[in-house]
């Protein structure tokens, strides 16, 4: 039993969040929140949240700081995060992480845990060019680093494969831009606040996931 359970997963796009994520959440029955599979989701069922947020999305952009914000603090309140949540993306901005602090703080909760990923930007560049995702459960599969046993078929539920529009090179390389402009600073504000855990995101799932579940212990 882990006894670190309201969790930030930080770390650029690629760095294994959301694997590692999706294993800890079925292991251990914490939520896992990841913002950019909701927003993929409503753009999907062409909600009013996925039409705002449609065009910073496909082209590797941010979405608005408050509508970010806003929208995890509504899924934080539903009762199964109670026990305990794993948000993967979110916070992305310095004003998200005081956004997010001050929602936390009105609901009498608060992060126990930051875990950062850390991997070179050359395999980054590798892992997300090559990445696939199944259409109906969300689960991350690699071509080259995690391929499925089935090609393009997801091993969970059968779903179909497919890479997203944002993990083509030209869009991947201006997401890792925003990472170190906009989202590397939550590195040293966390740290400061003492939350900070720092794990090698390069190992594969295997090596890494026992490292994470040693921080979160
Ligand atoms: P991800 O699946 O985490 O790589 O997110 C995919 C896309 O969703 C990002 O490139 C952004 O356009 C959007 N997104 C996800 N999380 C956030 C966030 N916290 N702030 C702003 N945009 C986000």
């Amino acid at each position: 039993m882990i006894t670190k359970r309201n969790l930030v997963f930080l770390g650029a796009p690629g760095a294994g969040k959301g694997t590692i994520a999706q294993i800890l959440s079925e292991k251990e029955g914490l939520v896992h929140i990841s913002t950019g599979d909701i927003f993929r989701n409503e753009i999907k069922n062409e909600t009013e949240l996925g039409k705002k947020a449609r065009h910073y999305v496909t082209t590797g952009g941010l979405v608005p700081d408050d509508l970010v914000a806003e929208m995890v603090a509504s899924r934080l309140a539903e009762g199964d995060c109670a026990t305990g949540f794993i948000l993967d993306g979110f916070p992305r901005t310095l004003p998200q992480a005081d956004l997010f602090e001050t929602a936390l703080e009105k609901i009498g909760r608060k992060i126990d845990l930051v875990v950062l990923f850390n991997a070179g930007e050359e395999l980054l560049l590798k892992r997300l060019t090559a990445r696939i995702i199944c259409k109906q459960c969300g689960s991350n599969f690699n071509k080259i680093f995690m391929p499925p046993e089935k090609e393009g078929i997801c091993d969970k539920c059968g779903g179909e494969l497919y890479q997203r529009t944002d993990d083509s090179l030209e869009t991947a390389k201006e997401r890792l831009e925003i990472y170190n402009k906009q989202t590397a600073p939550l590195v040293g504000y966390y740290k400061e606040k003492g939350l900070l855990a720092e794990v090698d995101g390069s190992l594969g799932k295997d090596s890494t996931t026992p490292l994470v579940m040693e921080v979160v212990s």
